[in-house]
């Protein structure tokens, strides 16, 4: 009998009538004499609320505190679900990430796994229980609870299937499965049967938030399999793994609105700047993506970055402090901007993609501000108010004429 690792995302445990929905589905699962194990995320836009909260009473919001308090929603969730579970008559227990095994570095609001080790989950299984683990959270090494960032539920739940040797991990959701943009902007978007690890993560950091980025990295290094597919429908949806049929020349188009560029000015041109500023971004935990250094002027420069618009604040304190200490003339924060991707692995051996990328943003009046590439992958950082126009006209081009 094979393991399954189901994971059930906000609006799947939305409300009562939909928590007692998905301990149907669970019965049904169990009855059909598969051995599951759940990961649920916090009910509807629970996280969004606990964040708000959070705002509204503290300027300060420690890391520490804001952990504690955010994973209390996946804990409401994971209990209710045990109870509608009972009601049917599935034994089941809830388990936090601390009690699932889930060891983690320090980095409160996104740390990292570290190690799993479900013991516990192994022996509710053994005692023929249904174990439901609360997403996102685990232990750190100095025994404070964590929160492994946004969307983190995703990972727990393929972390989890690795680490218990699953067939597979299903990822229940509001849509149908991976499509080649996001179906909620654009309307024509094509649901993808099956996609690679590889392009799977280039979608997901590239702004596809249907997935996080770390479970397709934990699936990729561990061989499991993911299933996303909707929670509503009995539909196959998308599944991410190794190899596929066919490779296209771009399989899919994302954008992310939730950045923000940074620009230091007139900096001086010397071995170790760059240094510097990265050096002192990263060690404070600062995620920054794209970077641009101009061509120098009188061995002066200017260095642009992007950084997730959560770590604005964080970004903008350092900075302040790195103007000063490299004698800058300044800096500058860009809130309007966003990114478009193309993602395909047939771009590997197919010149021009990039190219015909930037001639039809240009034809639709559409300015580039940075670019970067990766060998499956073309991003421009663009103006927010422009994403929608520029996501239509990728998708038209290389997704719907293709
Ligand atoms: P959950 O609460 O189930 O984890 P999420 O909101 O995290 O759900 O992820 C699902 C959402 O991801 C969809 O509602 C959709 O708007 C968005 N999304 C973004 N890009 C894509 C894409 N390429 N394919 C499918 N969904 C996408
Ligand atoms: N509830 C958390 C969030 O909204 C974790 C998750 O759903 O994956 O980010
Ligand atoms: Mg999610």
């Amino acid at each position: 009998m094979g393991l399954l690792v189901q994971k059930f995302g906000g609006t799947a445990v939305g409300d009562p009538e939909r928590i007692r929905a998905v301990a149907d589905h669970i019965e049904r699962t169990v009855k059909s004499g598969q051995q599951v194990v759940v990961v649920v995320s916090a009910m509807g836009k629970e996280t969004d609320e606990l964040l708000r909260l959070a705002e509204d009473v503290s300027s300060k919001r420690p890391g520490r505190e804001m952990d504690m308090l955010i994973t209390a929603g996946e804990r409401k969730a994971m209990s209710l679900l045990c109870m509608a579970l009972h009601d049917l008559g599935v034994n089941a227990d809830s388990f936090t990430g601390s009690q699932a095994g889930f060891l983690t570095d320090t980095n409160h609001q996104n740390a990292k796994i570290l190690e799993v080790k479900p013991e516990r989950i192994r022996e509710a299984l053994s005692e023929g229980k249904v174990p439901v683990v609360g997403g996102s959270q685990g232990v750190s090494v100095e025994n404070d609870v964590t929160f492994l960032g946004r969307g983190g539920s995703d990972a727990t739940a393929v972390a989890l299937a690795a680490a218990l040797g699953a067939e597979r991990c299903e990822i229940f959701t509001d849509v149908e499965g991976v499509f080649t943009a996001d179906p909620r902007v654009v309307s024509s978007a094509e649901l993808i049967p099956e996609i690679t690890y590889e392009e799977m993560l280039e979608m997901a950091s590239s702004g596809a938030g249907v997935l996080m980025a770390r479970s397709v990295e934990f699936g990729r290094r561990y061989n499991v399999p993911i299933i996303v597919k909707s929670t509503f429908t009995n539909n196959e949806g998308t599944e991410v793994k190794e190899k596929v049929m066919e490779e296209a020349l771009v399989s899919g188009v994302t954008h992310n609105t939730k950045e923000v560029k940074f620009t230091l000015f007139e900096v001086p041109d010397q071995p170790g700047i760059a240094g510097t500023v990265f050096g002192s971004l990263s060690e404070i935990g600062i995620n920054v993506d794209m970077i641009v250094q101009n061509v120098s002027k009188d061995s002066i420069t200017d260095i642009s970055f992007t950084a997730p618009t959560e770590q604005k604040d964080a970004v903008e304190d350092m900075l302040k402090n790195i103007a000063i200490e490299l004698k800058a003339k300044g800096y500058d924060v860009d809130e309007n901007v966003g990114r478009v991707s193309i993602i395909g692995a047939g771009m590997k051996s197919e010149s021009g993609v990039a190219s015909k990328m930037f001639k039809i943003l240009g034809e639709n009046s559409i300015n580039i501000s940075m670019i970067s590439t990766s060998p499956i992958r073309v991003s421009c950082v663009i103006d927010s108010k422009d994403i929608n126009a520029a996501l239509e006209a990728l998708h038209k081009e290389f997704i719907e004429k293709e």
